[in-house]
């Protein structure tokens, strides 16, 4: 009965341990028999089974090691996977923060070269008032004495170098001690504010004004000819003449005497001023209230 057992399990399994304890249990039945043959037979079975056993043994190790192996290696690779993974995260984290940095450094920079460039426009604005208080006169708002010579003298200079003629007129108010005598100071000084008034609104910006001093004035007429100089100096005078009447008092008639020349040859400065008084002079020796251009004959 155990025989058939046994016979029966080895009967179409492939080998393997429980077929190697039926082989060794035929063995055994087989060597209480007294069929040598069978005893043989059962003896050998027993030792191909055990050899296709321990091989089949051998290789089932050999695919768990080789599978172990693998897996180290899966691990191994998951682990410098994992590990790249976070240099990864931590050099997106690095640039992000860069970044940001950048963003924060730009951003300063900005406000930066926003409040120099606030500090630069201020400081030329500072600058361009502090120029204009120091060559204006505060109470006509022409230019002052020495802006005005600076300003003729450069003229000259650009006659001398580029051919380009001009005139300059003396102008001195008429009577205007007496002005001040019957009127005041005061009414003196809104003379002279109106005097500048109304000659800003009469000759264009091709004029330069300037107050040499009192009541004393320089016009310097740029690309304008003698005669259109002339003729325009006539139009201010009842200009002035009439706007005083209006708005000062209906007695004064505000007028000044004039002295005009035309400067087509380089000279100084000086000789200008001897010269344009010279004509103004003959201008208030002659009667006010005229121009009288300059003849060097
Ligand atoms: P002329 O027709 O010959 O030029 O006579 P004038 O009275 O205008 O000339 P004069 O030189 O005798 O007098 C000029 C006066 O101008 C004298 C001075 O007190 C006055 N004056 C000068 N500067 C100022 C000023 O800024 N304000 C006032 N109110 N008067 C001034
Ligand atoms: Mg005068
Ligand atoms: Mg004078």
């Amino acid at each position: 009965m155990r025989l058939e057992e046994a016979e029966a399990l080895l009967k179409g399994k492939k080998p393997g341990q429980q077929n190697l304890e039926a082989a060794h249990l035929r063995l055994s039945i087989m060597e209480t028999s007294n069929n040598e043959r069978s005893q043989i037979n059962a003896l050998k079975n027993f030792i191909s089974l055990s050899e296709t056993v321990s091989q089949s043994l051998d290789k089932s190790r050999v695919q768990v090691i080789r599978t172990l192996y693998e897996l180290d290696e899966i691990q191994e690779e998951n682990t410098n996977l994992k590990k790249v993974t976070r240099l990864q995260a931590e050099k997106l984290n690095l640039n992000k923060q860069r970044n940001y940095l950048f963003g924060a450094l730009a951003g300063l920079l900005f406000l930066l070269s926003i409040s120099l460039f606030l500090l630069y426009a201020k400081r030329i604005r500072y600058q361009r008032r502090l120029e204009k208080l120091a060559t204006t006169d505060s109470l006509t708002r022409f230019f002052n004495r020495g802006k005005t010579l600076e300003l003729l003298d450069a003229q000259i200079n650009n006659l001398a170098q580029n051919g380009h003629d001009f005139c300059v007129a003396m102008l001195d108010i008429d009577f205007f001690k007496m002005i001040n005598d019957k009127y005041g100071h005061k009414v003196g000084d809104d003379a002279l504010r109106l005097f500048s008034k109304v000659a800003r609104e009469h000759f264009t910006d091709n004029v330069l004004m300037g107050r040499l001093g009192g009541e004393e004035f320089l016009f310097i007429f740029d690309k304008i000819s003698l005669k259109e100089a002339l003729a325009s100096l006539d139009v201010f005078r009842c200009s002035l003449k009439e706007t005083s009447q209006d708005e000062l008092s209906n007695e004064i008639k505000l007028t000044f005497s004039a002295g005009l020349m035309a400067i087509s040859t380089s000279q100084s400065v000086t000789s200008v001023l001897e010269n344009t008084d010279i004509a103004l002079y003959q201008a208030k020796e002659s009667g006010r209230g005229k121009t009288v251009i300059f003849n060097c004959l």
